[in-house]
C-alpha cells in the first residue's frame, strides 16, 4: 500500500509499504482521505525530534476492513477516526478523569506511531472513534482535529449560551471555533485577525462583531463595545494575541489558548488577581469530545471548508502552507466514497 513517510533530509516519500499483522485490539482501515495539518509540518521538519522513517497523518478517516483478537467497539464496515489522540494508557489519574488526552505515555498518530497518510492505517479499535452518518468523510478528517480542538476549547472556557466569546485568529481553526461557539454554544462571536478577507468571511458566516487588530486595539474596543468579553480563544500564533486576549475578557473571564508560539505571553499578576482571570491550555480533545463534535457536524451545523488533492502533491501542499497559501483545509484523497 501506498504511504507518506518523512525522510531524513525533511522531505516526504510515498512509499510502498507493508503492513505487519494485527494484534490483540487492533483493526485495520482503509484509509478514505487524510488531512493536512501544521502539525504535520513540524513533524517532517524534524522540529519536534527526528521522526525520520514515520507514516505521517492524523486527521484521517478510514472504513475497518479488519479487526484482530479482542475487539469488539468497531466492527468491519464501520467508519472511524485516526486522530492525533491516538491512545493512552487507559489507567492513569489522566485516563481515568476525563483528561486522557494528557496521559503521559500517550500515543499520537504519525508522531510515535504511523499515521493515515496512507492506504491502509491501524489502530488500536478502542481509541478509533466511530464517523456517524451523514457527515462526509473530508469533513470529519478536519473535524477530527481542528473541530474537536476548537470544540473542546470553546467547552472549557465555560462560555454560556447569549454571553461574548472572542475568537483571535480567522483561520482554519478560528473558523471552526466561531462555527461552534456560535451554532452549538449559542455564544456571540468576536473575531479578531489582521486579514480583512478573513474577517470578511467571518462576518458572512455569522460573526457578531469582526476586528482588525493590525488597525484597532481589539481588547479596547471589546472592553467598550461589550464590557469585556465573558472568554476568549486564542487560535493565533503570535503572542500579541495572548496578551490582548487576557485584555478583553471581563473580570471573571477565561482566556483558552490553542495556538502554539513557541514564547511566553506577558501576564499581569494584579490583574489575575484582582479580576480573576483563568488562563487555561487546551490539547485537542478526548474521544467523547471527538464524538460529540463529530455529531454537531453530522447535523450541519459546522461545515469545515476542504479541498481534495492527491498523495502525489505531498510536498507542494507543505510548501504552500510554509508559504501561507492555503484557505481551509488541504485533505488526502485515498478513494473516498462515502457521504
Ligand atoms: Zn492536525
Ligand atoms: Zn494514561
Amino acid at each position: 500500500m501506498k504511504a507518506a513517510i518523512t525522510r531524513k533530509d525533511h522531505k516526504v516519500e510515498v512509499v510502498d509499504k507493508k503492513l505487519r499483522p494485527l494484534q490483540y485490539g487492533e483493526a485495520l482501515l482503509s484509509i478514505e482521505c487524510c488531512g493536512v495539518c501544521h502539525t504535520d509540518l513540524h513533524v517532517k521538519n524534524g522540529d519536534y525530534g527526528d521522526k525520520t522513517g514515520v507514516v505521517l497523518g492524523h486527521e484521517g478517516i478510514g472504513i475497518v476492513k479488519e479487526v484482530g483478537p479482542g475487539v469488539n467497539s468497531l466492527k468491519v464496515g464501520d467508519r472511524a477516526s485516526v486522530a492525533w489522540f491516538f491512545e493512552g494508557c487507559g489507567h492513569c489519574e489522566y485516563c481515568i478523569s476525563g483528561n486522557e488526552t494528557l496521559c503521559r505515555s500517550v500515543k499520537n498518530a504519525g508522531y510515535t506511531v504511523d499515521g493515515a497518510m496512507a492506504e491502509e492505517c491501524i489502530v488500536t479499535a478502542k481509541y478509533s472513534v466511530k464517523v456517524p452518518d451523514g457527515l462526509d468523510s473530508a469533513a470529519a478528517s478536519s473535524i477530527s482535529c481542528a473541530g474537536v480542538t476548537t470544540y473542546k476549547a470553546i467547552k472549557v472556557s465555560g462560555v454560556k449560551a447569549g454571553q461574548w466569546i472572542a475568537i483571535y485568529g480567522a483561520g482554519g481553526l478560528g473558523n471552526l471555533a466561531m462555527q461552534y461557539a456560535k451554532n452549538v454554544f449559542n455564544a456571540k462571536t468576536i473575531i479578531i485577525d489582521v486579514n480583512d478577507g478573513a474577517l470578511a468571511l467571518a462576518k458572512e458566516m455569522g460573526a457578531d462583531m469582526v476586528i482588525n487588530s493590525r488597525e484597532q486595539d481589539a481588547a479596547k474596543i471589546i472592553q467598550e463595545k461589550c464590557g469585556g468579553a465573558h472568554a476568549a480563544v486564542v487560535t493565533a500564533v503570535q503572542k500579541v494575541a495572548f496578551n490582548s486576549a487576557v485584555d478583553a475578557v471581563r473580570a471573571g473571564g477565561c482566556v483558552v489558548a490553542v495556538g502554539l508560539p513557541p514564547e511566553a505571553m506577558n501576564l499581569s499578576i494584579p490583574r489575575l488577581v484582582f479580576d480573576g482571570i483563568k488562563v487555561i491550555g487546551s490539547l485537542v480533545g478526548t474521544r467523547e469530545d471527538l464524538a460529540e463534535a463529530f455529531q454537531f457536524g453530522a447535523e450541519g451545523k459546522v461545515v469545515p471548508k476542504t479541498t481534495m488533492r492527491p498523495i502525489e502533491d505531498i510536498n507542494d501542499i507543505f510548501e504552500e502552507m510554509e508559504q501561507g497559501k492555503i484557505r481551509g483545509r488541504m485533505v488526502i484523497d485515498f478513494g473516498s466514497k462515502s457521504a
